[in-house]
């Protein structure tokens, strides 16, 4: 592309603004405009909950860049209230709905990013459109929201969603004092996590006073008598609400870009190369409007999230600017991402086990194994040690790590992105046994839980233990042998289990039967492993259960 040219840029906020200024930066000659449809560019989209929750006091707090700024630091022109609605390919020009003019006009581009976004989904069901049913997406979304909050002296709120922007939407209004009522069509919130993973976050929700309505699609909304919604589900439940925040999922803005004939993936988001270049070699189009390869199994997904927009924006500037040589592709996506709610964080990379079920066969290897752990977020010893709850999915036999998940009150996504790095760069799970990780007892253990996974894992695969798994429990048949303490023991223990405290292993032997297949629990699979370390050296068949007592309990919730 000529040094001088004319880059148009539709969309000016995550995805858009990060290929302006990359552009800028790569070429001081090129012609550059952002149209954005709002009022504002290069707010902080992910912070509009917080800002709902007042926990941001100012909403120019949100504004990481203003059109002044872009002007003055980066000589690029941003035009506001500035609607693209047209694509001429053959003519390389947009058509733009001023929407302070109420002019329409033409610009000539010699290259062009669409980076519309992806809007708020919103099922064509009864009453969708009454007043007090809200999405968020935008700065004026957050104060209408706001507003409708302080005005309607608002108690109870409905959020129909438990994904991110639902979870932080429902954490955010209980900050503001309001009851909240988290309805989800899946029998689980967080669709990105296993279920039994979700459970813990079910717990920790109702501990803070959520009211959790899950498996309950929403069917309607009507305006009762006292001028509230009541949200009807297919449970024929009834969900009053004085307010109802809508976060069902987003949908990819392709309406420009089909309009103009470029292809559209069959998922319904923009096909685009590893530069980010559309079907036509002039329009190049990033972030949540397009369909991007999964990195571990290269198929196609939609993944919106901030990271991956701001990323693409970079490749897609480079390639227009054409610097050489062309080895700034986009990996592809790995789905890495976090999410707090009421304290906890939640955190995952990588495919689910969920995901890889749904997988051809033989595509990402030929096998797989989980494991589950609950280490401390730093050294036991040192205050305030609290338990991550971390699920790792790797191939067998490689050890390929293929996904991990955790949830935790603190340092979970410290664990979530050293993963998360082991995934882009191919690792195994030998790779997170021998991570040479920090350490100081506030922060960590000598052996962090990257690590311990790590070494759980690659002792699978080495033979030296053997898991077995709650949902394959037929325990029937099997000598269930519960190490725990006796006192742990009467607390609650699994139906048949024989209890034997891993102190007094040794001396008790003999009172466990050889020729029947033992399987061994405790609290967590650690007391449980030493357990069965001695009972195999000793020449019994046995394994543990991954996880421990405390995933099982989590299973048993989803399966009642
Ligand atoms: P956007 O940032 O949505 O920008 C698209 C812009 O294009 C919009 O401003 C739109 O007005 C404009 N536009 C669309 N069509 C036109 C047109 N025809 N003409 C002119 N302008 C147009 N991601 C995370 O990773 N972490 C988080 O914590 C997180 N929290 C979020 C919280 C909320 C409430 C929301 C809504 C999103 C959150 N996200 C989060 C997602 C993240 O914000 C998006 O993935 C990211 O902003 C996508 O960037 P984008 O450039 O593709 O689209």
């Amino acid at each position: 592309m000529k040094n001088n040219m004319r880059l148009l840029i539709v969309g000016g906020v995550a995805g858009g603004a990060s290929s302006a200024v990359r552009a800028r930066r790569l070429s001081e000659n090129a012609e550059i405009i952002i149209f954005e449809r709002g009022p504002f560019v290069s707010f902080a989209n992910c912070g509009l909950p917080y800002r709902v929750g007042n926990v941001i006091k100012k909403e120019d707090d949100l504004l990481v860049t203003t059109p002044e700024l872009f002007k003055g630091w980066f000589n690029i022109e941003v035009r506001t209230h500035s609607n693209v609605c047209r694509v001429d390919r053959k003519k390389q020009e947009i058509e733009i709905e001023s929407r302070t003019t109420d002019t329409v006009y033409r610009e000539k581009y010699d290259a062009l990013v669409l980076a519309p976004g992806a809007a708020p989904l919103k099922p064509p069901v009864e009453g969708i459109d009454l007043p007090g049913i809200f999405t968020i997406r935008s700065i004026p979304d957050s104060r209408v929201v706001m507003d409708w909050i302080n005005r309607k002296n608002v108690r109870h709120a409905a959020v129909v969603g438990g994904g991110f922007i639902g979870l932080e939407m429902t954490e955010n209004l209980k900050h503001l004092g309001l009851d909240v009522t988290l309805i989800e069509m899946l029998p689980q919130v967080m669709p990105t996590m296993d279920p039994e993973m979700a459970v813990y976050i079910h717990d920790h929700l109702i501990s803070k006073e959520v009211t959790l309505c899950l498996g309950s699609p929403v069917t309607g909304f009507r305006q009762n008598k006292d001028e509230r919604i009541d949200v009807l589900t297919a449970a024929d439940k009834t969900i009053p609400a004085d307010i109802v925040i809508l976060a069902m999922g987003v949908r990819p803005e392709v309406e420009l870009a089909q309009e103009a004939g470029l292809t559209i993936g069959d998922l319904g988001g923009i096909q685009v190369d590893q530069r980010m270049q559309t079907s036509d070699p002039r329009i190049w189009a990033v972030g949540d409007a397009v369909e991007v390869k999964n990195a571990i199994t290269a198929q196609p997904g939609l993944v919106p999230l901030a990271g991956p927009a701001n990323r693409q924006g970079r490749i897609a500037a480079d390639s227009i600017v054409g610097i050489e040589p062309h080895d700034h592709l986009f990996r592809g996506v790995q789905a890495t991402a976090v999410c707090g709610v009421l304290g906890l964080t939640i955190a995952s990379t990588g495919l689910t086990e969920k995901q890889l079920q749904r997988l051809p066969d033989n595509q990402i290897g030929r096998d797989y194994e989980k494991i589950y752990l609950h280490p401390s977020h730093h050294a036991n010893y040192y205050p305030d040690a609290k338990s991550i709850t971390l699920k790792l999915i790797f191939s067998t036999p490689e050890g390929r790590i293929l996904g991990a998940q955790a949830v935790g009150l603190a340092g979970v996504e410290k664990r979530i992105d050293v993963i998360a790095m082991a995934i882009q760069k191919h690792g195994t799970v030998f790779d997170l046994e021998e991570a040479e990780l920090c350490y100081a007892p506030q922060y960590g253990s000598a052996k962090d839980p990257v690590n311990h996974a790590g070494m759980i894992a690659a002792n699978i695969l080495r033979g030296h233990l053997e898991i077995a798994h709650w949902e394959q429990q037929a325990l029937t048949g099997k000598y269930v042998l519960d190490v725990r303490t006796a006192s742990e023991f009467k607390n609650g223990h699994i139906e048949n289990a024989i209890n034997i405290p891993l102190h007094q292993l040794r001396q008790r032997m003999a009172e466990i039967p050889i020729d029947r297949d033992i399987w061994v629990y405790c609290l967590v699979g650690q007391r449980s492993y030493f357990a069965m370390r001695i009972l195999a050296q000793t020449g019994y068949r046995v394994r543990t259960l991954s996880g421990g007592f405390l995933i099982y309990k989590a299973i048993r919730k989803i399966s009642l």
